[in-house]
């Protein structure tokens, strides 16, 4: 990685395009290809050690995107993908093979865990899923067999925070590889490889894009470890458009500013919630009374705009008129762009090894840049709605 010595957001701002290159543009520009031609027989014969050969092993454009990831995510290597699910299970299909055994966070993704149990099972390949607050437990889980330890800090869901170098210390001792799924801090609020994770992934789809209209996914990793995961995301061939790849190096130049506003937006707004009648409990690591919040402390350096909340039992019209009414929230899928949104959710239905039972209706909420005393009014009305 260039420029290794320069603070996050230097290293954001510099990586990944190299102006003297491209008639001094500022930005690397969007390189369309398929075919790329060689001069002669002799470069056509070398083309194997060719860093530009095919448009689907990347342009000048991937390439200057794979470059920002690695200096955002502290990784001596990156690929990208074009969604976060395809990020992910290009990781997980690496690691697999007959009889293998995968260890799993019993608060990840809910698509991780269809990977798991509707194509890797197919192929032999078995899950355990673990407490997210196992620590150093993880160690009586390991088998002969277990390849690979997947993390997600804190779940996009329930949002539990794990104790991520201890996890990472058993596993090296075993030999067990470790990935993480760091989209919650946008790599930008937590470096994961310098945790001794082996493969951070992200949907780039969330913080790095920042707009809400791009699919993508990034693979951060050591040099170690890049041949082996480089071979399964070539056999499958998971590539990304250059004009994708460009507007993730336009977002993520904004990364560092972004994530401030939503760190302290967001914990403004989740204090408010902590003091309404119906909120039973707010799920917020950057809360010093969450439960996740000393390991927070340990491995973050701020927190993103998304977390949860929990409601006391509310009829169903009741909800439907709080959230009927709202214009600045959005309701979908997604999150991690400018704006605010809010979905009902169950984490319930994604645990096998834990239990999610709160005791109320559990909620999603994006904080985005708007101005908080906006979104707290804009809240308040919906709780006077859901009261009515
Ligand atoms: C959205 C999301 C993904 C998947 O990303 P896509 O780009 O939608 O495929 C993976 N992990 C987490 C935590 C997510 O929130």
């Amino acid at each position: 990685m260039k420029n290794k010595n320069l603070c996050l957001d230097t290293r954001v701002t510099h990586s990944g395009r190299a102006p003297e290159q491209h008639f001094g543009m500022v930005n690397t520009p969007v390189y369309r290809a398929s075919t790329i031609l060689f001069p002669n027989l002799a470069a056509l014969e070398a083309k194997e050690g060719a860093k530009l050969r095919y448009g689907r092993r990347g342009t000048p454009t991937t390439h200057a995107l794979e470059d920002a990831i690695c200096a955002l995510e502290g990784a001596e290597r990156a690929l990208v993908a074009p969604s976060g699910v395809s990020a992910l299970s290009t990781v997980l299909m690496s690691h697999a093979e007959p009889g293998a055994h995968f260890l799993v966070t019993d608060n990840a993704y809910g698509p991780t865990r269809k990977f798991c149990e509707f194509t890797l099972r197919k192929f032999g390949i078995e899950t355990t899923y673990y407490d997210p607050a196992i620590g150093t437990g993880i160690e009586a889980l390991i088998r002969p067999e277990t390849r690979l330890i997947w993390m997600e800090s804190p779940g996009s869901q329930t949002f539990e925070v794990q104790d991520v170098a201890a996890i990472t210390e058993v596993a090296r001792r075993h030999g067990v590889t470790t990935a993480i799924d760091n989209t919650w801090s946008g790599g930008y609020f937590f470096q994961p490889i310098a945790h001794g994770v082996d493969i951070s992934v992200q949907a780039g789809t969330k913080y790095i894009s920042g707009h809400s209209d791009l699919m993508l996914g990034t693979i951060a990793c050591s040099a170690a470890i890049y041949d082996r995961l480089r071979e399964t995301y070539l056999r499958f061939g998971v590539c990304v458009g250059s004009d994708d790849a460009y507007l993730a190096l336009r977002g993520l130049r904004t990364i560092g500013v972004r994530m401030r506003h939503h760190h302290a937006s967001g914990l403004q707004v989740a204090n408010w919630l902590l003091e309404q009648p119906e909120v039973l409990r707010v799920m917020h690591p950057a809360l010093p009374q969450d439960p996740g919040h000393a390991l927070f402390r340990k491995y973050f350096t701020g927190a993103s705009g998304l977390f949860g909340f929990v409601m006391k039992s509310v009829e169903h019209d009741a909800l439907a008129r709080m959230f009927d009414g709202f214009s600045l929230f959005g309701m979908g899928s997604s999150w991690g762009g400018y704006e605010s949104l809010i979905v009902p959710s169950n984490p319930s239905v994604y645990r096998s090894a834990t239990e999610w039972n709160p005791g109320g209706q559990t909620v999603r909420i994006h904080v985005g840049l708007e101005d908080p005393a906006d979104l707290i009014d804009e809240l308040r009305k919906g709780l006077d709605r859901l009261r009515a």
